[in-house]
């Protein structure tokens, strides 16, 4: 393809995406097709010879548009968003174009220096303390942006495991690290995401998954006593991440409190706010941060609420000294002459190689600006609000978590069994996509907000066709 063609052709792309956008509301929200379907209708190898642009894309329309689930579609509330916006493909789309790989300041200064950047605007916006901040007077933190929330957890723990066996070998020169690696205890609650189990699991650290409360909340005296057990057992604290904004309920542990037990512990605490985090750019959402100040670690997802395409998900660290030590492998063919003075972010996560990704963010930021941020986030919140105010609504219904954000966890009131038939009865209609949660033990139904300009008719819609399919069922069962 030469310039003229793929000037030609990315017109036609963006007509594309365009045209995908603006009818996405007419198709299925999900795919009606079974494992394998592509097997049967592509190839078994590669074309020996070119093909013309003009067949890829018919494939495209009839081969791979049947397969997609449409997470922009307006009847889309299954996990959480998926963050999308114009802004932020085409800062994809230069990136991509540019093409250059920032895994050192050296490699790429722009794209270090706009992360940087980027990271201390979003930073500031959501209310982290200072010392998160790389511009801040002496600052010994900063931020990053890794591919995934799991990733800024895992490499989070993999720096704590890296700082607790350095301070226990001061203690103990001649133990073995695996020796001392085999007292060392991590700390989360039921409600984390599965991912805080992975991160423990690749480093080979033992995980307490400790009880939240009734509100779903992880409490300062529960983790205190799992810490106080542990110790008489002759095991080390080492690392304790805490959620704001859980998976299934969006619920907040009480950092307040598990902050000082954290820090008297000598543990790392991260806080993994993927979802909810981005909704701190709105001074009504700061007080669920109380606590924030005992941070080590902090992360949330723009690509999940904050329109930025992924992969887009955002760190900060207190200290980038004890990330870094975790991390750094310096071979000669990476080192540069201002390594000194220069960040080198390969240094702060796990790949080598790293798209220009601030670009997107940074174009999104500019874009909208701080307030229109805040207004998508907010019609989000109102939507939900106005969603629950309709469960609630129906004496049929009940509303299973408290809605201060994007997510409604709702249930039909009796049992497990006629839940889970409401929502694979509406996901296969193809009329919504939802998917389930277990709070207090019970089968709940999620509906988040997701579409970037969620209305109240999609509201309204969807709490139709959720309580038509609800009477069917009941009628069905009475008879
Ligand atoms: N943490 C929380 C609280 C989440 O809700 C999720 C995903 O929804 C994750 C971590 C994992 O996110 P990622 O897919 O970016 O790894």
């Amino acid at each position: 393809m030469d310039s003229e063609e793929f000037r030609q052709r990315g017109r036609e792309m963006v007509d594309y995406i365009i045209e995908y956008m603006e009818t996405l509301g007419e198709k299925r929200v999900t795919p009606s097709i079974e494992p394998g379907y592509l097997r049967e209708v592509i190839p078994k190898s590669a074309p020996k010879k070119g093909e013309k642009w003009k067949d890829i894309m018919s494939d495209v329309e009839t081969k791979i548009m049947p397969g997609v689930t449409h997470w922009q579609h307006p009847r889309f509330h299954a996990y959480f968003p998926s963050g999308n916006s114009f802004p932020s493909i085409l800062g994809d789309m230069l990136s991509d174009g540019i093409g250059a790989i920032g895994f050192s300041w050296a490699a790429n200064p722009a794209c270090t220096e706009l992360e940087t950047i980027v990271l201390d605007w979003f930073g500031q916006m959501i209310g982290l303390p200072q010392e998160f901040l790389s511009f801040s007077e002496n600052s010994k933190g900063g931020g990053v942006m890794q591919s995934s929330a799991s990733e800024c957890v895992l490499v989070s723990l993999l720096a704590a495991r890296a700082q607790k066996i350095k301070e226990l070998k001061v203690l103990h020169p001649f133990t073995e690290d695996g020796v001392l690696l085999s007292k060392l205890v991590a700390y989360c609650s039921k409600e984390a995401h599965s991912c805080v189990e992975k991160a423990a699991m690749i480093a080979f650290t033992k995980l307490r998954i400790l009880e939240a409360d009734e509100n779903l909340s992880l409490r300062g005296a529960t983790l205190a006593k799992a810490i106080e057990e542990d110790r008489a057992l002759g095991l080390i604290p080492f690392f304790v991440s805490a959620t704001l904004g859980t998976t299934s309920c969006v619920s907040f542990d009480n950092l307040a409190e598990i902050g000082p037990v954290a820090k008297e512990a000598g543990a790392w605490l991260h806080v993994d706010a993927a979802y909810a985090g981005n909704a701190f750019i709105c001074p009504e959402f700061k007080y669920l941060m109380e606590g924030i100040e005992y941070a080590t670690s902090f992360n949330t997802n723009p690509n999940k609420w904050l329109l930025t395409n992924f992969d887009c998900s955002t760190m900060w660290v207190r200290d980038r000294l004890k990330l870094t030590q975790a991390m750094i492998v310096d071979p000669l063919y990476l080192q540069h002459s201002h390594s000194d003075k220069a960040i080198d972010y390969r240094h702060w996560g796990i790949p080598l190689s790293r798209r220009f990704r601030a670009l997107k963010l940074w174009f999104v930021i500019r874009t909208y600006g701080v307030e229109g941020l805040q207004h998508y986030i907010r019609q989000h919140c109102r939507l939900a609000k106005c969603f629950e105010l309709l469960v609630k609504a129906d004496e049929r219904f009940e509303v299973c978590n408290n809605v201060r954000m994007g997510l409604v966890c709702f249930r039909v009131k009796g049992e497990d069994q006629l839940n889970q038939r409401l929502l694979s009865t509406i996901n296969a209609s193809g009329k919504l996509h939802m998917v389930p949660a277990c709070i207090h033990g019970r089968f709940v139904i999620r509906f988040c907000v997701c579409a970037q300009d969620a209305k109240d008719s999609d509201i309204e819609y969807a709490w139709k066709v959720i309580s038509d399919t609800a009477t069917e069922l009941l009628d069905k069962k009475s008879v």
